[in-house]
């Protein structure tokens, strides 16, 4: 008899809902109906993995094992303060194991075709031996759940790979959240042996800058047309670009492509490149094909030996985490402020003061400086 089922897949976040499900189809059986067993319902964290400590997760991670991997990440990605902190211990702990992979972000209008080449250098990486890892960065996904760029489904042939983990973006909070959740599942990633991890993102919004800011190559992948409106993607972020991809590079669209690519030469030329001593140029592939899929994993290989060869690697890596650490002390001091109401009461007062023209602007700065100082005094330090 058939029966279709729920399974709570290993990457999905506690108490996640039926969007994380898959359904499985169970397979025939000759059992009789009186004796079958119950569907299996989609169970939160097994009572195993909540008596598990630190270091049971971090040697897990470190010796590749894929379903603590899984859970790891599920503790970073969770809001649970009682998670924050076992998460972070696990972050302290896998710290020194970290840093070897090569750090590549994608990012895209949605159908330019990112999941299809991330498919296609992920199979091609795999056949070489290499550990690849794929995060997705949505910073919508709170209201998407991850489903744009997070469903495993679209690249089907990697998720066969035994060499390949496929993550979708953490769903729920802030940008602030969801920057943490990733950079530190891309850490885990790490430690846990991938050797490249390919970051993904929607060109569309933020993204691409948080994804940016955590990776040491950035691609975006474009669609013939540059000429028109270079296709709704902003200056900016070709201006993030070390290389842009002029995908569907085939058949009747390969003239197209080529003219695309002459079109972006043509801009990058009077743009300043995103790294310093690197020139960014523009390329042609084929997802479909594979035709340029080598070249352009020639071209990140190039650009990382100019990366470590001048030392820049290690100090770009640096400076991003500084940038991280900074946006998080601002976004904890932000929220402090936003979240105190005796605060939120004087901002309104001189608010209501400058309307009236009552106060000058530096008195009124005073005031609410001074109420910000009392109020931290009365404050017992929180965590992050
Ligand atoms: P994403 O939204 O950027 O992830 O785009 P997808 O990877 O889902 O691709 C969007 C559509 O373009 C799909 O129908 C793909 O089959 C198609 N596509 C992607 N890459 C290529 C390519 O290299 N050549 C052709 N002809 N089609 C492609």
């Amino acid at each position: 008899m058939r029966d279709e089922t729920t399974y709570m897949p290993e990457w999905a976040p506690e108490h996640a809902g039926s969007e994380f499900a898959s359904h499985v189809m169970v397979g025939l059986t000759d059992e009789p109906p009186a004796t079958k067993k119950p569907p299996a319902k989609a169970s939160p964290i097994p009572a195993k993995f909540k008596r598990m400590k630190a270091k049971d997760y971090v040697e897990g991670v470190l010796n590749g094992n894929r379903m603590l991997l899984a859970r790891a990440i599920t503790l970073v990605e969770s809001n649970a303060p009682q998670h924050f902190e076992l998460a972070q211990e696990i972050v302290q702990q896998i710290l020194p194991y970290t840093g070897n992979a090569r750090r590549i972000g994608i990012t895209g209008v949605p159908g330019a075709g990112k999941s299809t080449f991330i498919e296609a250098l992920g199979c091609y990486l795999c056949r070489q031996g290499s550990k690849v890892a794929v995060l997705a960065v949505d910073p919508s996904s709170s209201v998407t759940h991850g489903s744009i760029l997070g469903d495993k489904t679209r690249m089907e042939n990697l998720t066969r790979e035994k060499n390949a983990f496929i993550r979708p973006s953490p769903s729920g909070g802030t940008l602030g959240g969801v920057t943490r959740k990733s950079r530190e599942t891309l850490l885990l990633c790490e430690a846990a042996g991938y050797d490249t991890i390919l970051v993904e993102t929607v060109g569309v919004g933020q993204g691409e800058t948080t994804v940016r800011s955590m990776v040491d190559f950035f691609l975006v992948i474009v669609l013939t047309g540059a000429g028109d409106d270079l296709q709704g993607i902003k200056k900016g972020i070709i201006e993030l670009a070390d290389a842009i991809l002029v995908n569907k590079a085939d058949n009747d669209n390969k003239q197209r492509a080529l003219a695309t690519r002459a079109e972006y030469e043509q801009i990058l030329h009077y743009l300043r490149p995103a790294t310093e001593g690197w020139q960014t140029k523009a390329y042609t592939c084929s997802s479909l094909t594979g035709e340029g899929i080598d070249d352009i994993w020639q071209v990140i290989l190039s650009f990382e030996q100019l990366m470590k060869s001048t030392h820049r690697l290690e100090s770009r890596r640096q400076q991003q985490t500084m940038i991280w650490v900074k946006q998080m002390a601002e976004e904890y001091l932000h929220n402090l402020v936003e979240q105190n109401p005796k605060i939120m009461q004087c901002y309104t007062s001189v608010q209501d003061q400058i309307m009236q023209d009552q106060i000058s602007a530096t008195r009124a700065a005073q005031t609410l400086i001074r109420a910000i100082e009392t109020e931290l005094q009365n404050m017992k330090s929180r965590p992050v």
